[in-house]
């Protein structure tokens, strides 16, 4: 049998490790029946990389979505039996495509929006990494995936631990979800230390090697934050159901309480490949590339509950996951840009959260929102966070 994929961001941390996944599976190693081929690949603006990943995996679509970058890509793949196009139109082609079975999705942000709603209207597997899409329109696209007969299967590492221990028992036999988090690189700071956390220090993650916005997303815990919404849509879970437990060895990737009072728990090594294989090969589970545990090296394992107080984020992510409606679009769309003014040196780590904050007080949420007003609303939070800013340091931040 041969799997058709699509890989949207294959020049990621994701898609890189998806190649590798796919490289592993096709090899004569983990011979088996079934062979994966590449279809499509996408970057944003990464070229070289998407040139040299075209090369390779030869596949019949490649696309950039940044268009100011077609040039540079036609000369260097030019020569190559491959459509390319551009614009981030181009993905909602490639994932419409009959060739298509499987679409992995491993861009960063909102910008993967439109091409898993594309791909859930034509009832593709979808292997999702790329969760924001999930956050900001969670209820529509999961819905869309089931009126259409598709799938979703999860990749974030959480969420592919909670879908395995879940096949332990049955929905109405779950009692609560637990999803761990490593703390980040901050973890052991108080509200007091945090106030001038560098952006080296943000980025430098104690266990994952992850693309600078999930990394500092992990620094204040919004990806947890992010994560707990994710959750609730993936899992149809309530969120009263679901609770964050910090592990810094990050071998536990998340576990599921059953009524009896049993605990399903998913264990591996910190290592995105073992998620991503199972997404391509569920429900079979196949020998692959993911290192395996040797619980007798690893001493302790510990948890801890979540600082609430330095940690403001994920108190957050609770709240907007309970109010629904526009607010996840605004929680992300302004963690989106005011990452976007961290990274690029212009505001203090403190204020990212804060900005947030802001934005949500301000918002007026709309309940049931059709997808142009979720669309606006992240739109609208995008605009308040980049005018609120202050220059140069960022040392203050104004109200939105
Ligand atoms: P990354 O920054 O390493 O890669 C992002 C990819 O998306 C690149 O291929 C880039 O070219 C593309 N891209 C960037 N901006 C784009 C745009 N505007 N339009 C289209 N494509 C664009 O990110 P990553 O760490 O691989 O994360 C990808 C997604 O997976 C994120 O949503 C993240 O939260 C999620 N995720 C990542 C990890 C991880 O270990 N890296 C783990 C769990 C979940
Ligand atoms: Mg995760």
């Amino acid at each position: 049998m041969v799997k058709h994929i699509a890989i949207l961001g294959s020049t990621g941390s994701i898609g890189k490790n998806a190649l590798r996944v796919i490289d592993a599976l096709n090899s004569s190693l983990v011979a088996r029946g079934t062979r994966y081929e590449i279809v499509a690949l996408s970057a944003h603006s990464s070229v070289k990389q998407l040139a040299e990943q075209a090369r390779r995996y030869k596949p019949k679509f490649v696309a950039i979505t940044n268009a100011d970058y077609v040039e540079p890509l036609r000369s260097a793949v030019g020569d190559l039996d491959a459509e390319i196009l551009a614009g981030p139109d181009s993905l909602i082609e490639i994932v419409q495509l009959e060739s298509v079975d499987i679409v992995l999705t491993a861009i960063v942000g909102a910008a993967g929006l439109g091409a898993v709603l594309a791909a859930a209207k034509k009832g593709k597997q979808l292997a999702i990494a790329n969760k924001e899409p999930l956050v900001i329109a969670g209820e529509l696209l999961t819905k869309t995936v089931k009126e259409n007969g598709g799938t979703i299967l999860p990749v974030d590492s959480e969420h592919s631990a909670i879908f395995q221990a879940m096949r332990a028992g049955s929905r109405q036999e779950i009692s609560k979800i637990i999803l761990t988090s490593s703390g980040g690189p901050l973890r052991k700071m108080s509200v007091e230390d945090i106030q001038n956390v560098t952006l080296e220090e943000a980025l430098a993650h104690p266990v994952w090697d992850m693309g600078p916005k999930i990394t500092v997303d992990s620094a204040t815990m919004m990806n947890k934050a992010l994560e707990v919404i994710e959750a609730h849509w993936l899992f149809d879970m309530p969120v009263e159901m679901i609770e964050v437990l910090i592990h810094p060895e990050s071998i536990v990737h998340s576990l599921v309480e059953f009524v009896d009072g049993s605990v399903i728990a998913q264990l591996g090594m910190p290592d995105m490949c073992l998620p991503i294989q199972y997404a391509l090969t569920y429900p079979e589970r196949v020998a692959g590339i993911a290192e395996h545990l040797r619980l007798d090296e690893m001493g302790k394992l510990t948890f801890e509950k979540p600082n609430l107080e330095t940690f403001r984020a994920m108190g957050l992510g609770f709240e907007v996951a309970r109010t629904g409606g526009t607010a996840a679009a605004v929680f992300n769309a302004a963690n989106e840009a005011a990452v976007e003014e961290f990274l690029a040196g212009k505001i203090k780590f403190v204020s990212i959260v804060e900005l947030i904050e802001r934005c949500l007080n301000k918002h007026n949420v709309k309940t049931n929102p059709a997808l142009e007003e979720l669309l606006e609303a992240d739109a609208w939070a995008r605009r308040e966070v980049h005018k609120n800013i202050s220059l140069p340091n960022g040392s203050q931040v104004r109200k939105c």
